[in-house]
């Protein structure tokens, strides 16, 4: 019968008490844990300073549910996208950025198995939420995309960004948890200014976020700067309106030292004209933010077309005539659809 508890989902404290009541001396959790966290061992078989009856002790009352490396995909701009198999079978999907230039590695990770969002220009939209991910589930897409990137580059990844497949905050607690094991010295020791949550929009649980959290960088995926195009796009927004989005971004300015940005996706004669910048300038006003123009990439059974790059530039001139600081992304791995919005276990 298979072991029933789930290693990793404990806390230190936890599993502290879980090994005191198997026998195990006081100081052994602290090295069952930094095996787990700092040296990112999925195997009770390495953790070689336990005995072989501790070791078969630990096998026979827990399991570790490891993540694993199903196949990867190398885009013609560098981006790479990696599928990884759950323990129960179901895919996710990462993707590394290179800007070799800038010395920046960032790893985008999943939060959630599919979506349980319905974003319209989004293919992991169309999955459906398939389940939650657990925190060492989100850790373990860093500890391997992170190998990955000490074997190619010979560097580590630099930043992380929850802009994957999923809602963050609607996993919120195992998402905060991934994140407080990856800002630990006792694991990779991540400055949470490297750490970027990218939301479509959950005003309570970003005020929330700014009550639990101080340094974490806020995105939010606007792409509409108003209520009536932003509901057609993005169905989260009837019942987390722009008003009340603005209202949770002030506070979350107010209450947390991590910067606020806007994604938005320029979609042609939709969001991308002059009346369009003008409430985009409005939604500029009321704290620091910077706004990120993202290039829309094709998903299949979506009739949005892209911006051309003339709209585009006029469109950022406009806004950034306002003082407000704006850049124009090509998106990135496109060809291997690993770009924003096209994360769905293709291959
Ligand atoms: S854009 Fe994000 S929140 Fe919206 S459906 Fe896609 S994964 Fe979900």
């Amino acid at each position: 019968m298979r072991n029933t508890t789930d290693i990793l989902s404990l806390t230190d404290e936890q599993l502290s008490e879980s090994l005191i009541s198997l026998g195990f001396q006081k100081y052994r959790a602290k090295q069952v844990s930094d095996w787990l966290w700092k040296h990112a061992v999925r195997s009770f078989d390495l953790m070689t300073n336990l005995s072989k009856e501790n070791r078969q002790l630990l096998s026979e009352k827990f399991f570790i549910p490891a993540i694993t490396l199903d196949t990867h995909q190398i885009s013609m701009d560098g981006t790479v996208k990696f599928r990884f198999k759950l323990h129960d079978g179901k895919m996710i999907e990462s993707v590394l950025i290179p800007v070799d230039e800038k010395d920046r590695y960032t790893v985008c990770v999943s939060s959630q198995a599919g979506c349980s969002l319905t974003c319209s220009f989004c293919a992991t939209g169309k999955m459906g939420l398939l389940r939650q991910l657990t925190a060492s589930e989100i850790f373990d897409q860093y500890v391997l995309v992170n190998q990955y990137c000490l074997e190619r580059y010979e560097k580590k990844l630099s930043n992380i960004v929850f802009m994957g497949m999923g809602e963050p905050l609607l996993n919120y607690k195992n998402v905060l948890h991934s994140i407080s094991r990856l800002t630990s010295d006792k694991g990779p020791n991540l400055s949470s200014r490297r750490i970027t949550i990218s939301t479509a929009g959950i005003s309570k649980m970003i005020k929330k976020l700014a009550d639990d959290n101080k340094g974490i960088n806020l995105a939010l995926s606007l792409h509409a700067a108003n209520d009536e195009k932003r509901v057609e796009m993005m169905p989260i927004n009837e019942s987390n309106n722009l008003s009340s989005l603005m209202d949770a971004l002030t506070y979350y300015s107010k209450n947390s030292s991590g910067k606020i940005s806007y994604e938005y996706i320029a979609f042609e004669h939709f969001n991308d004209t002059a009346a369009d910048a003008k409430n985009l300038i409005r939604l500029c006003s009321r704290f620091h933010v910077t706004v990120n123009i993202i290039e829309y990439n094709p998903v299949k059974g979506v009739e949005y077309e892209k911006s051309s790059e003339d709209r585009i530039n006029s469109f950022a001139k406009q806004v950034r005539d306002h003082g407000i600081m704006i850049t124009v992304r090509k998106s990135r791995g496109k060809d291997i659809d690993a770009a924003c919005g096209q994360l769905a276990n293709k291959s």
